[in-house]
């Protein structure tokens, strides 16, 4: 069966761009795909960040994820730092890795051209993600557009480093989700929706309550034609708002533009679909939250399981890379 691996990084507040992108198809393939979800808090320090807000976030995300029907039983459920084997993977992976390479990454010059400070973790982070999918010999990482040159680089080391010192590592590869692949902002529809937006006006928070979620939707930026139509291009604001709806409700956002007329019953479609699509998650969510020792149990024997995993895969490359006896 292959192994599939998604991460959270518990830096901001998951949103329905997150769900439907990557949390809803993750939880549906549980089933027939070996699959491996985690909390990547290491990641969450690459930026300014306040400790006690990642301290939060990572059981708010543990719980939100199992909210939504992340099953431990079914698959391998952990948080990143709970296994030391993601970072003793990434320093041997940084010993097979170019410099070069690492400053190449998009993602690290967008960031990093953002600030004044920046954390060398910011530039090696593409290398401990590397680590966080080789580590677990995954096959298929479901990625967004943004994260594609990451998947090639662990793509690159994996392979490197089976030539220079003998089969180690599954080479991954990286597979787009099928669905809402890219849900965007809905007062800024340019941009995609996203945990680290300046404001959250655009974004539909998995915690939002109902009425927010309401509101938000009925305030979405759309356009001056008046009439309901499907063009991404020319009409982000409303092909968005279709493409919402389609994927809460499985649609096709074509057909389904024929259906309304004005702006505003669409928005009450889109209101009614968003909240029937997160409100039993949020249920899920408080009613776990109220006891949190179901989730922390839940990370425990997952980083317990995973440990074991992932320590047998390190051990094989220390010997490979002459640390430990060949
Ligand atoms: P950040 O702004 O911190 O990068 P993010 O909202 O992009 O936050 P990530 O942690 O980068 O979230 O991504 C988590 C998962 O959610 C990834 O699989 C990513 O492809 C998916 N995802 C993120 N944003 C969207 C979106 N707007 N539409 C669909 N999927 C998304
Ligand atoms: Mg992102």
């Amino acid at each position: 069966m292959a192994r599939r691996l998604t991460g959270f990084t518990p830096s901001g507040d998951l949103h329905l761009g997150n769900h439907l992108g990557a949390i809803a198809p993750i939880v549906a393939g549980q089933a027939t795909t070996d699959t491996v979800i985690f909390i990547s808090d290491l990641h969450a320090l690459t930026l300014e960040h306040d400790p006690a807000e990642v301290r939060r976030r990572t059981l708010e995300f543990a719980t939100l994820l199992l909210a939504a029907g992340a099953d431990p039983d079914r698959c391998l459920f952990l948080v990143q730092s709970h296994v030391p084997g993601h970072t003793e993977l990434h320093y041997l992976l940084e010993c097979v890795t170019g410099y070069g390479e690492a400053r190449r990454m998009i993602q690290f010059k967008e960031k990093s051209g953002r600030q004044e400070r920046v954390r060398m973790s910011l530039l090696t982070y593409p290398i401990l993600m590397a680590a966080d999918i080789l580590l677990y010999d995954t096959d298929e990482v479901p990625v967004g557009e943004d994260q594609g040159q990451h998947v090639e680089l662990a793509r690159d080391i994996a392979q490197r480093f089976n030539t220079r010192y003998g089969p180690t590592f599954t080479v991954p590869r990286a597979v787009t989700p099928p669905v809402a692949a890219r849900i965007m902002d809905l007062t800024s529809p340019g941009d995609k929706m996203s945990k680290s937006a300046p404001s959250a006006a655009g974004t539909l928070r998995l915690l939002d309550e109902p009425d927010v979620l309401r509101r938000k939707v009925m305030r979405a930026v759309t356009d001056t034609e008046g009439v309901v139509g499907y063009d991404p291009a020319r009409r982000p604001g409303v092909s968005n708002l279709l493409a919402v709806l389609a994927a809460c409700t499985g649609g096709e956002p074509e057909r389904l533009a024929g259906e309304f007329g004005r702006y505003g019953e669409l928005k009450e479609a889109v209101a009614d679909a968003v909240v029937a699509t997160l409100t039993p998650v949020r249920e899920r969510y408080l009613r776990l939250a109220a006891d949190p020792r179901h989730v922390q149990e839940a990370l425990r024997a997952g980083a317990e399981r995973a440990r074991d995993l992932a320590g047998t895969k390190v051990r094989r490359a220390k010997a490979a890379i002459g640390l430990l006896p060949g």
